[in-house]
C-alpha cells in the first residue's frame, strides 16, 4: 500500500509553525506585511487572493489589498510596485497572475524588488537558487521538498526525474532537487522515450500540465510519486497530472489530487513573508 502524502495536513504544521513564529515577532515590535495586488476580477484569481488574505489573517501577517480595475496601466501598477518597493512597512509584494493582455507579465515581475520578491519569480532570485545563495525560492517546488521531507522521504543520491521544465515549476524543481543531492533529470515536451526515462525514478515529480497523462507505465515499482497539476476533469472533478487510480498501486509513496502539492503553495508563500524580515534585515 502506497503511503498517501497528505499535503492539507502538512500544510496546516507550516502554518501553525508560522503562526507561532509570527506571534514571537510581533512580541519583539515586528510585523510581518504582504501587498497583494489584483489587476482586473477574473473569478479564479479573485479565490486565490481570497485564499492568501485568509491564510495571512490566521497566521497574523498583516495583508494589504490592493484591487485594480482591468483597464489600468502597466504605468500604473508600475508606479505602485515602485511605491511599495520603497515602503519600509511592506515586506512582500505579490502580483496575481495572469496579468490583462495589455501588461507585460516579465517587466512588472522584474520591477518587484527582488528583497519583496515573495513569489520567488524575479531573475535575481532564480539566478541565486541556481548558484546555491540565500534568496526566494518558487512556492510550489518549495512546498514539495517540505513534502518530501516532512514525510521522511530522503533525495539525497536518489534518481529524480522532474517532467516539465517551466520557470515557476519544473526548472526550480530540479535545481531545489539538484540542491538536496538528488541525481536529476529534467524532461519536456521534446524528450525521447520519455517512458524509458521517467521508469528510472526513485522521486518522479510530475508538472506536465495534462490531465491524468502519467500512467502505470510511466513509474518504477517502489517510486515515489509527486503531482505537481490540478485540473478539473468533464465531469466536473478535480484531478492531477498522474493517472491516481493506475499509479498508486504501484508507488511507495504518492500524492493525492486534491490534498497533495496544492495546499504546500500558499503555505510556502506564507513561509517566504516571514523569511523575507530576515532577508530584509
Ligand atoms: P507549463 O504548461 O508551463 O509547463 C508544462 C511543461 O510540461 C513544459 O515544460 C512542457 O514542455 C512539458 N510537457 C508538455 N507536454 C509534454 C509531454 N507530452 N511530454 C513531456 N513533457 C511535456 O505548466 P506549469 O509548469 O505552469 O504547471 C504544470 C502543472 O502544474 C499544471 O497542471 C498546473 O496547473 C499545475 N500547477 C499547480 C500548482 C499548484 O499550486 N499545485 C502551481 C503551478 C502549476 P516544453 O517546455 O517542451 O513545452
Amino acid at each position: 500500500m502506497a503511503q498517501i502524502i497528505d499535503g492539507k495536513l502538512i500544510s496546516a504544521q507550516i502554518k501553525e509553525e508560522l503562526k507561532e513564529k509570527v506571534s514571537k515577532m510581533k512580541s519583539l515590535g515586528v510585523e510581518v506585511t504582504l501587498a497583494v495586488i489584483q489587476v482586473g476580477a477574473d473569478p479564479a484569481s479573485s479565490v486565490y487572493v481570497r485564499n492568501k488574505k485568509k491564510a495571512c489573517e490566521f497566521i497574523g501577517i498583516r495583508s494589504l489589498s490592493y484591487e485594480l480595475p482591468e483597464g489600468t496601466s502597466q504605468e500604473e501598477l508600475l508606479d505602485l510596485i515602485n511605491k511599495l518597493n520603497e515602503r519600509a512597512d511592506v515586506n512582500g509584494i505579490l502580483v496575481q497572475l495572469p496579468l490583462p493582455s495589455h501588461m507585460e507579465e516579465e517587466k512588472i515581475l522584474d520591477a518587484i524588488s527582488p528583497l519583496k520578491d515573495v513569489d520567488g519569480f524575479h531573475p535575481q532570485n532564480v539566478g541565486a537558487l541556481c548558484i546555491g545563495k540565500q534568496g526566494f525560492v518558487s512556492c510550489t517546488p518549495a512546498g514539495v521538498i517540505q513534502l518530501l521531507k516532512r514525510s521522511g522521504i530522503e533525495i539525497a543520491g536518489k534518481e529524480c526525474v522532474v517532467i516539465g521544465r517551466s520557470n515557476i515549476v519544473g526548472k526550480p524543481m530540479a535545481l531545489l532537487l539538484l540542491r538536496e543531492n538528488g541525481t536529476v533529470t529534467v524532461t519536456h515536451s521534446r524528450t525521447k522515450e520519455l517512458k524509458a526515462v521517467t521508469s528510472r525514478a526513485d522521486i518522479l515529480v510530475v508538472a506536465v500540465g495534462k490531465p491524468r497523462m502519467i500512467t502505470e507505465d510511466y513509474v518504477k515499482e517502489g517510486a515515489v510519486v509527486i503531482d505537481v497539476g490540478i485540473h478539473r476533469d468533464s465531469e466536473g472533478h478535480l484531478c492531477g497530472d498522474v493517472d491516481y487510480e493506475s499509479v498508486a498501486p504501484k508507488c511507495s509513496a504518492i500524492t493525492p489530487v486534491p490534498g497533495g502539492v496544492g495546499p504546500m503553495t500558499i503555505a510556502m508563500l506564507m513561509n517566504n513573508c516571514v523569511e523575507s524580515v530576515k532577508l530584509q534585515g
